[in-house]
Formats: C-alpha cells, sequence, structure tokens
C-alpha cells in the first residue's frame, strides 16, 4: 500500500533551492522482506528540499546505495553504526503515523550523512545531549515546520519512547520548540 504526501516548502531556506517546490513523496509501507534498498521503499526522497540540503550534490547516489533493514532491535528507526544502513522496525513503518515516519526518514539520513563523514556518537552523553542528535532532530524540526505543523505537533512528535519527560523538555527546549504555543 502506497501512502502519499505533499510537501509544500515556501519557507525552504537553502542555498540549492529557491521560490517554491512542491514534491510528493510515497513510502511503502507494508515491507514483506528483511532488507531492500531504500528506494524499493522510499520514493521521492532525492527531489525533497530538505534531503538535498542534508545530502548535497550526492544526494542520488546515496540514495540509490542505501539498505534498509526491517528489524525489531529498533522501535522506530536507526542507523547501523558499522555499515552505516536504515534500520527500521516494520510495525512501525505499517502503523505509525505518516508525517511522524515521513520526519524520522529525514532524521535518519541526517545521521546516514554523519555516519559518511565518520561522525559517530559517544553513547555515554545523554541520548538528548549527543550534537549528532541535536543536529538530527534539528533538520526534522525544520522540515516539520516548513510542512506548516505547529508548535504543540513538533513537540508531540518530538515524544518517543526512547526519552522521559525531563529528557522531553530538555530536547524541545534546546531545539526552540515552544510548547503551548497554536
Ligand atoms: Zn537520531
Amino acid at each position: 500500500m502506497w501512502r502519499y504526501i505533499f510537501i509544500e516548502e515556501k519557507r525552504r531556506k537553502c542555498a540549492n533551492l529557491n521560490g517554491d517546490l512542491t514534491t510528493m513523496v510515497e513510502i511503502s509501507r507494508n515491507m514483506m522482506m528483511s532488507t531492500c534498498n531504500f528506494t524499493d521503499c522510499f520514493k521521492g526522497f532525492d527531489k525533497v528540499g530538505a534531503v538535498q540540503c542534508i545530502l548535497g550534490a550526492e544526494t542520488e547516489d546515496v540514495l540509490a546505495r542505501l539498505r534498509v533493514e526491517f528489524t525489531n532491535t529498533t522501535d522506530y528507526m536507526g542507523v547501523d553504526d558499522f555499515e552505516g544502513h536504515l534500520l527500521i522496525n516494520p510495525h512501525y513503518l505499517a502503523t505509525g503515523d505518516f508525517t511522524d515516519v515521513y520526519l524520522d526518514v529525514i532524521h535518519e539520513l541526517v545521521h546516514v550523512k554523519q555516519f559518511l563523514e565518520g561522525k559517530n556518537s559517544d553513547k555515554k552523553q545523554n541520548y538528548v545531549e549527543r550534537p549528532l542528535e541535536i543536529e538530527a532532530y534539528q533538520t526534522a524540526v525544520h522540515e516539520a515546520r516548513a510542512l506548516g505543523l505547529d508548535e504543540n505537533r513538533i513537540f508531540d512528535y518530538l515524544d518517543s519512547d526512547l526519552i522521559n519527560d525531563q529528557e522531553l523538555a530538555k530536547l524541545a527546549q534546546r531545539l526552540d520548540v515552544k510548547i503551548g504555543v497554536f
């Protein structure tokens, strides 16, 4: 089953792009295999301004080479520490809120870029204080705002089983996401 999202990128601030751009991405939600190519599951992401901002001139090549592994070792999505491929929980992909899944892909593509640059998170640091996580969350929040999501919806997006209430508040503050603003 394919789902669609139309992304208006009117507020996109990216040196590569100017003017209005409407992009359509497609995400195949029910993947029955254990691995696939990113482009088998996620279509149109190479045309998304946010993705082009993350991956630059290599966007098409990186996405064409990127593999996806479906695994229950992650509750949502992640990037393999050793090989740099995408890890996705198949249940989350099938049932997660579509916008959340889309924003998670944006978040994870930042980690893919970081992996290609040889950067690895210091796992001893608190999750919400790791600079590489802040960069990934910041990029996803920027995209969420470009999609027109309000601050409460973005706060909901940040809330996950990965972090407790204190960490959520800290993360929202760090990302300048304002709670209770409509
Ligand atoms: Zn992350």
